[in-house]
């Protein structure tokens, strides 16, 4: 491998993040170009007075040995301040109060409560084990494949559980069900809501391995101080000091072949020279870095990306609620509240996150910041008019407020309200028309999700539109994924 080749790593969400670091470690020279003025895209902050709010992520999985986020953190040699987590979600749903905890035989228990006539403790024992299972296998069959050869390159090297996992990863969820839970609507509902936070996903539909990942992440959860967004900071502080360049205020609008690999262009009209190339806007944007009447490179992977766009439709979007709070709190820092059909123009829960109450980055003492999140499909905020948009956005905020008391009627609204569409989101993230959460998993799709090699010549891509993309520990893992690409590519030249 040549010495210190140069690598441009588009966005510092944590996908960028991730893949900085390990190219870094790698030893290419990296820089990181972020359209925005501060890191972490949709798990970022902002602050009002002495309150730090989170804008979108506020949940950290992943945390333990051998998984992403710990692997990330332990090459970064950063050991932030983290609170646990337990229960890690109290789901509320038609009076029914869920805790979903650290602890396998509690979790059992609640849910044993919760769901007497139709609990099997071996559904829930299949799904513990395949999470804990598939991140091991994670190692022995990188995901994604880089092409349908890899993918059957590996199949000689895997054992029998591994290959029973691989297909679980093709099946859908349902078959995992009794015939008894797939009739019980509330049960589904529940498992429902789970997977659309953590797969954008309903349960029934989601590959069968992503879903129990989905369901079984609460006991793996832990509340980092500040929030995701201050752990991006961190993690971006390791950057630099390790040589690394970050350039926020950097938009890219396009990138180029040029004699020595690729030329990176900036809204500003700055250029930067590449060897390779790591992409973290969603499929939606990138397409747009080519010019398909340049040359026919350039047609050739704007044509790729289409294809991409054309096949996942960007869908969902976020509608989030923020506000510092007082009075007294729930035990738990993360509800999941069932909504069963009050929002206009929102999902079926909202999920709400109260600050710990030792984080005194977030709140000061006696405080907390409360952040609330629902689903919300982009149609209902595109075309319409400015009048328009401000009534749907107060009537849906004030519906999720109305919510919010009736669960928590001893938490009190201090100040700091405010709230943001998928609008907002494209501000501050670029990404295509606020779209978030990337693509969702589907059954019988994973082979023809986007593939982390764009292009073999050296353009790679990360983040929640990359298999196995949502959610900060997959994005980490995909960054890690490009960047192990990356240096494999550049070994065999
Ligand atoms: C409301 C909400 C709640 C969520 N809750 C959780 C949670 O609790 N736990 C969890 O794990 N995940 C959660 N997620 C999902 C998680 O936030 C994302 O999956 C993850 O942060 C995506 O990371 P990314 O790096 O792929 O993309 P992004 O975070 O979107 O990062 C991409 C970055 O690229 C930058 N960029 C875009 N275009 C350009 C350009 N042209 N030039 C330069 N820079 C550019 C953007 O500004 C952005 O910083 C949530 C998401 C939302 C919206």
């Amino acid at each position: 491998m040549k010495n210190n080749p140069e690598v441009v790593v588009i966005g510092a969400g944590f996908a960028g993040i991730s893949a900085a670091l390990y190219l870094q470690r790698a030893k290419f020279n990296v820089t990181l170009l972020e359209s925005h003025y501060r890191p972490g895209g949709c798990a970022s902050f902002y602050k009002r007075g002495r309150f730090r709010f989170d804008t979108g992520a506020t949940t950290l999985s992943g945390m333990q040995p051998g998984r992403p986020v710990r692997e990330l953190l332990e090459m970064a040699e950063l050991s932030p301040r983290m609170f646990d987590a337990d229960p890690g979600i109290t789901v509320h749903l038609q009076g029914k109060v869920i805790r979903l905890g650290k602890y396998f035989e509690n979790t059992l228990a609640e849910l044993k409560n919760a769901f007497p006539e139709i609990h099997s403790a071996k559904f829930w024992q299949k799904l513990f084990n395949i999470d804990r299972d598939a991140f091991k296998i994670l190692k022995l069959l990188p995901a994604p494949p880089a092409s349908l050869r890899e993918a059957i390159s590996f199949i000689p090297s895997l054992s029998f559980k591994a290959l029973q996992l691989a297909v679980k990863m093709l099946l859908p969820a349902r078959f995992a069900l009794s015939k008894q839970q797939r009739e019980s609507k509330v049960f589904l509902q529940f498992l429902d809501q789970l997977t659309i936070i953590s797969l954008q996903n309903y349960f029934s539909s989601s590959p069968w391995l992503s879903a129990a990942l989905g369901v079984i992440y609460p006991h793996d959860m832990m509340i980092p101080e500040g929030g995701p967004g201050y752990l991006a900071e961190q993690l971006l502080e390791v950057f630099e000091r390790r040589g690394g360049k970050l350039k926020y205020k950097t938009q890219v609008s396009q990138i180029q072949k040029s004699e020595s690999g690729f030329t990176v262009l900036s809204q500003k009209g700055e250029h930067f020279s590449a060897e390779q190339i790591v992409i973290t806007a969603p499929v939606w944007n990138a397409k747009d870095f080519f010019d398909l009447d340049r040359d026919n490179f350039s047609k050739t992977i704007f044509k790729k990306l289409n294809r991409y766009a054309n096949k996942f439709k960007p869908y969902w979007g976020a509608f989030t609620f923020n506000f510092a709070a007082t009075g007294k709190f729930p035990t738990g820092c993360y509800h999941q509240v069932h909504t069963d059909n009050t929002l206009s123009f929102g999902g079926d829960s909202i999920f709400i996150t109260f600050s710990h109450p030792e984080d005194k980055m977030k709140a000061p003492e006696g405080t907390r910041t409360v952040t609330i999140s629902t689903h919300t499909e982009l149609e209902n905020w595109t075309n319409i008019s400015e009048e328009e948009t401000l009534y749907r956005r107060q009537l849906l905020a004030n519906q999720i407020k109305i919510l919010f008391m009736k669960h928590f009627p001893e938490t009190q609204f201090l100040k700091f309200e405010h709230n943001a569409t998928p609008q907002t989101f494209l501000n501050f993230t670029n990404r295509y028309k606020g779209s978030v959460g990337g693509i969702p998993h589907r059954a019988f799709e994973f082979h023809r999700m986007p593939s982390s090699v764009l292009h073999k010549s050296g353009i790679y891509l990360a983040g929640d539109t990359a298999f196995p993309g949502q959610g900060i520990v997959s994005v980490i893992h995909s960054g890690k994924r490009a960047a192990d690409l990356i240096c494999k590519s550049m070994k065999s030249r």
